[in-house]
C-alpha cells in the first residue's frame, strides 16, 4: 500500500519565463509585492522589480545562508514598511528559505524564482537558525504558490557551484527511492531527474551557457526537488546534516562527497532503486557511476579536501546513532566508521 500526497505546486518552466512574473502575481491578486535577493543577485533583483512595475512595494536584498531570525526580522520589517502582500523570492535556497520564513511568520504568499539546484523551492520545510542552532519543520503554509524556472538565469551560476549542487540535488531523489514514503509518482520523478542531471550537469560545468544543458539540468533539479518534498530522507540526509552542523561545511559539496559512499552501502539491500538507478544512469555500477560523475564536475575529493580532521569522524558518528531516522539498512558503528572513512579518503 502506498499513499500519494500531491503537493499543490503551479510551475511555469522555459527560457525567458522570468518575463511572465507579473502574470503570476496577477493571478494570485498580488498587489504590492516585496522582491527577495541575496546582496549578489541585487542586479536581478532589480530586473524583476521593473517587470513588476506597479505592483512592487521594494526591495530587500538582505537573504543570507542558513535563514538567520535576524535577517527575517529586518525582512518583516520591510513588510510592514512597504505594505507588502506578498513575495517575490530570485534566487537559491537562502533567498527562497527566507520567502518561506515570511509564509510561516505572516502568511505572506510567495512567487519564488530558483537560480540554483537546490530544490527548496518545491518543498514545505522550513528552517531559520538562530544562535547558531538550526531549526526546521514542516508546514504547506511555507509552499511558493507559483515557481517560475528560468534556465537562462543559471548561466551565470558558476560551474564550482553547478556541479555540486547538481548532485546535492541527485541526492534527493537516491533517498527517495528507498524513503518508507515513497510512491510511484515519486520514482517516475527521481528516475527523470537523475537522467536530466546526469547527462547535463558535465556539459554545463565545461560550458555553462550552453542553454540546452542549463534548461535540462533545472528540470532535473525542479524533478529532484519534487522529490525531496514528498518523501522522508534517510542516512544520507542525515549524515550530511550531522557533518555539516557539526563541522560548518558547505551543504552541496558535503552531499556530493558523500552520496556515492551511502548508495554503496544501501543499494544492495534495496534492488528496485538500485534498478531505477542503473537505467537513470545507464550503468550497472551506480556507486561508481555517481563517483565518476563527481569527479568530472569537479566535486573536492574526499571530506579532507574540505579541511575536515580526521579525528573529528567519531563525533560524527556518535551524533548519527544518537537520533533515529529511517533506513533501508540499520548501520552498526563500524559500518559508519568504514562509509565516513571512505568519505574522508576520497580517492579510487
Ligand atoms: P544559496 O541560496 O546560499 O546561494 C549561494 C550563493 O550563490 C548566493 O550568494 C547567491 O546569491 C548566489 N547565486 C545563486 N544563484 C546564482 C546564479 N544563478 N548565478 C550566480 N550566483 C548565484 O545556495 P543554494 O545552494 O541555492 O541553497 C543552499 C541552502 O538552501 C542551504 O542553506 C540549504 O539548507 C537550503 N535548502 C533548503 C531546502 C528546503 O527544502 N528547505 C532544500 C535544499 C536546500
Amino acid at each position: 500500500m502506498f499513499v500519494h500526497d500531491a503537493q499543490p505546486m503551479r510551475v511555469v518552466f522555459g527560457a525567458g519565463a522570468v518575463d511572465r512574473v507579473a502574470e503570476e502575481t496577477d493571478r494570485l491578486g498580488l498587489r504590492r509585492v516585496l522582491v527577495l535577493s541575496t546582496p549578489r543577485q541585487g542586479a536581478l533583483a532589480a530586473r524583476v522589480t521593473a517587470l513588476l512595475g506597479g505592483r512592487a512595494a521594494g526591495t530587500f536584498d538582505g537573504a543570507r545562508m542558513h535563514v538567520p531570525v535576524t535577517s527575517v526580522a529586518a525582512a518583516e520589517a520591510a513588510v510592514a514598511a512597504t505594505g507588502a502582500d506578498g513575495c517575490l523570492a530570485i534566487g537559491g535556497g537562502s533567498t527562497i528559505g527566507l520567502a518561506k520564513a515570511l509564509s510561516l511568520r505572516l502568511g505572506l504568499p510567495s512567487v519564488v524564482v530558483p537560480t540554483t539546484y537546490a530544490g527548496s523551492e518545491m518543498t514545505p520545510i522550513w528552517g531559520l537558525t538562530e544562535d547558531g542552532r538550526k531549526t526546521t519543520g514542516r508546514d504547506p503554509v511555507v509552499l511558493p504558490r507559483a515557481v517560475v524556472y528560468d534556465p537562462d538565469l543559471t548561466h551565470a551560476l558558476p560551474a564550482a557551484v553547478s556541479g555540486p549542487s547538481g548532485l546535492n540535488a541527485i541526492a534527493h531523489a537516491v533517498e527517495a527511492l528507498y524513503a518508507p514514503d515513497g510512491t510511484p509518482v515519486v520514482s517516475a520523478l527521481a528516475e527523470r531527474g537523475v537522467r536530466d542531471l546526469a547527462s547535463a550537469l558535465p556539459v554545463v560545468v565545461a560550458d555553462g551557457t550552453d542553454a540546452d544543458a542549463r534548461s535540462r539540468a533545472l528540470e532535473g533539479a525542479w524533478l529532484c526537488g519534487a522529490c525531496l518534498g514528498a518523501t522522508t530522507m534517510g542516512l544520507h540526509h542525515k549524515l550530511c546534516h550531522a557533518l555539516g552542523g557539526m563541522l560548518d561545511l558547505p551543504h552541496a559539496e558535503t552531499h556530493a562527497i558523500v552520496l556515492p559512499h551511502v548508495a554503496a552501502y544501501n543499494l544492495p539491500v534495496v534492488p528496485e532503486a538500485d534498478a531505477v538507478l542503473r537505467r537513470a544512469l545507464d550503468t550497472d555500477d551506480v556507486a561508481a557511476a555517481l563517483r565518476d560523475l563527481a569527479r568530472q564536475v569537479g566535486v573536492p575529493d574526499g571530506l579532507r579536501a574540505l579541511g575536515v580532521d580526521h579525528a573529528d569522524l567519531a563525533r560524527v558518528v556518535d551524533e548519527v546513532l544518537a537520533a533515529p531516522y529511517r533506513n533501508p539498512r540499520a548501520p552498526t558503528r563500524g559500518d559508519l566508521e568504514t562509509l565516513l572513512e571512505a568519505a574522508w579518503r576520497g580517492g579510487s
